[in-house]
């Protein structure tokens, strides 16, 4: 083994956000390492998509800083272009381009903004699509597609931009049941092959089975961070205990 010294993958330090006078990040302050699959639970309002959205600057935040792979995330300009393509996010709502094809949905940004030529840009689409298990769908349109079809090409597109860190706000919670899994298999497999992850999700069994850490958060602040084993069985906090309770 050789001795690690890299920057955390993600550091907020005392980050703070508020929307008016709602306080909606509280002091946060969280390393993710690199490779490490961090799973953030907490009851809706608790500021769960604000943290995501932050770290990936799409929210500015009042104080604190947030770094990705040890730069600092600045606050716009070319910089900030440059970061955010190395935070990949897929959203609830996959938002792909209807009148594009799959495999453009896919080629779209790396030729729009990392300039890559239109041969390649497809090349590699192709290989995330495979790596999906959609390679076959690849010259559809995107109505065509079933909810977890789209989720996997929502994120073979944010893939395709080649991000250190991939954040996933409640990835599953507009699809119908029988679509969760074939999403959380492909979230699964990127986990396995050493993905930085933050997974905003109510699915608890992706958790247990995933996640290397568990974060819970409760008006804004991280209530607990511990491993999914010792969060399942041993919640520490009342709030833990609460929302463990309403939803297990
Ligand atoms: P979660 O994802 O955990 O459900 P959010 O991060 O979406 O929580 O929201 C945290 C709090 O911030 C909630 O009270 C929400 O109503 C509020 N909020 C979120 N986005 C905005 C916004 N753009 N303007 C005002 N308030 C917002
Ligand atoms: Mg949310």
């Amino acid at each position: 083994m050789t001795a690690e010294v890299a920057a955390p993958m993600i550091k907020a330090s005392a980050v703070n956000k508020y929307f008016g006078d709602l306080h909606v990040l509280r002091e946060i302050t969280l390393e993710v390492p690199r490779g490490q699959v961090v799973v953030v639970l907490g009851p809706s309002g608790s500021g769960k998509s604000t943290l995501c959205r932050a770290i990936n600057r799409l929210e500015p935040i009042n104080s604190g800083e947030i770094a990705v792979d040890g730069v600092p995330l600045p606050a716009e300009g070319k910089a900030l272009a440059a970061l955010r393509a190395d935070v990949g996010m897929v959203f609830q709502s996959f938002n792909l381009f209807a009148h594009k094809t799959i495999v453009e949905n896919v080629m779209l940004a790396p030729v729009k903004v990392r300039k890559v030529g239109q041969a390649e840009a497809r090349k590699t689409a192709m290989e995330l699509l495979e790596r999906v298990g959609i390679a076959n769908q690849a010259d559809k349109y995107p109505a065509q597609l079933s909810g977890g079809q789209q989720q996997r090409v929502a994120i073979a597109r944010a893939l395709a931009m080649r991000p250190k860190v991939m954040l996933f706000d409640e990835p599953t919670s507009a699809l119908d049941p029988e679509m969760v899994q074939e999403v959380l298999d492909v979230m699964t497999g990127l986990a396995k092959d050493g993905m930085t992850m933050l997974v905003v999700t109510h699915e608890m069994g992706f958790a247990r089975r995933a996640a290397d850490r568990v974060i819970f958060m409760a008006d804004g602040e991280i209530v607990e961070d511990t491993t999914p084993e010792e969060f399942f069985t041993a919640p520490k906090s009342e709030r833990a205990k609460d929302f463990l309770g309403k939803i297990l």
